[in-house]
């Protein structure tokens, strides 16, 4: 089977109906990645994503929903806050975690009895999702462990062969996955930091809390203990100030015949005379819509990616250092 990449027209949301309701999945733009849906009510089809992606099983899915879709048909107990927060930031890459009523198959969330919402504000996502007026589970559409997808042609890259459609919805502009925010306590906790920040969050809430992984602590977001966004290379991550010693990398590994690439913002791309440079760009939207495919560019052409941190590691660079520790490891 060759993956067909289809403008979203009629005919595409046709076709992408009648796959999803036999049990298959299409891949699907968002503001943040591409997603790989299927029917969250179908337990083969959710199953069948775990196994397209090689997504290890206890790693929950996000389930979809257009932005008229009555969410208390699936989840219950939404406090105050998340109903202020989803006034404010919804649609938009904000993922909310309430509990569950079963409804869905317990394949999505892999036996816990939370489920995870969003609402996408990517017009294709919106028209898919209203077209199909089901809940779609969706992990992001990349073989799993490696980078996100951010173009159609990153999911045909990871997924041809193993999907039908891929529906085409241009350079998602948000570039980094969804904020994933526990409601299920007194005040809402962020689970994996994204476009909607901590600020954001406290400013409509008035308090957010931040979830940090321990290792061998059993993980109230099991997406965090697996390793994630990985180019195919090897990479090294040096710290803004770390500036002199990544360059002294650069060399070591140039003059040893490795083709090395630098990725850094273009503030620190200005410092580099002679090099290879991956430049995410000047601004904070730049730099995380960038991100996965100048990592993915890397990997093309390099061997070894040295990356270097942005000075700012707060609001939305805390998502992006997020992906970046992940992605690029310490070194
Ligand atoms: P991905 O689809 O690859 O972007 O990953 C989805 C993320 O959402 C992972 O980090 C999951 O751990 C997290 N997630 C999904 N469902 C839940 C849930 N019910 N409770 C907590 N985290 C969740
Ligand atoms: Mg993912």
């Amino acid at each position: 089977m060759q993956t067909k990449i289809l403008e979203i027209d009629e005919s595409a949301l046709k076709l992408s109906k009648q796959i999803i309701l036999s049990g298959g999945a299409v891949a699907f733009p968002t503001e943040t990645v591409y997603g790989l849906g299927a029917n969250a009510f179908d337990t083969s089809a959710v199953e069948n994503i775990f196994k397209i992606k090689g997504r290890p099983n206890d790693n929950p899915l996000i389930v979809h929903v257009h932005k008229d879709y009555d969410i208390s048909t699936l989840v219950s107990d939404i406090p105050e806050y998340a109903k202020k927060l989803a006034s404010s930031y919804l649609p938009g890459p904000l993922t909310m975690v309430y509990k569950s009523r079963g409804a869905v198959s317990s394949a999505v969330s892999c036996g816990l009895d939370t489920l995870a919402i969003r609402i996408p504000a990517h017009e294709g996502a919106q028209k898919f999702l209203k077209y199909l007026n089901l809940p779609i589970a969706a992990p992001s559409a990349n073989v799993s462990k490696h980078v996100s997808p951010t173009q159609a042609e990153h999911v045909f890259n990871d997924l041809n062969g193993r999907i039908e459609v891929v529906l085409q919805g241009g350079r998602c502009n948000g570039g980094i996955e969804s904020t994933v925010l526990d409601c299920t306590g007194e005040f809402p906790v962020i689970l994996r930091s994204g476009l909607v920040t901590r600020e954001m969050i406290e400013k409509v809430a008035g308090k957010c809390g931040e979830y940090v992984y321990k290792e061998g602590v059993a993980a109230r977001s099991p997406g965090m203990k697996y390793k994630h966004y990985s180019p195919n290379c090897k990479t090294a991550l040096f710290n803004f100030d770390e500036f002199e010693q990544a360059l002294e990398e650069y060399k070591k590994q140039t003059e040893k015949g490795i083709a090395v690439c630098i990725l850094c913002d273009n503030g620190t791309a200005e410092r580099i005379v002679g090099a290879e440079i991956l430049n995410l760009g000047k601004t904070e939207a730049e730099i995380a819509a960038n991100l996965y495919s100048k990592l993915r560019e890397g990997e093309q052409v390099a061997d070894f990616i040295i990356a270097i941190a942005p000075e700012k590691q707060d609001g939305a660079m805390a998502g992006v250092m997020n992906r970046l520790k992940k992605a690029c490891g310490s070194k």
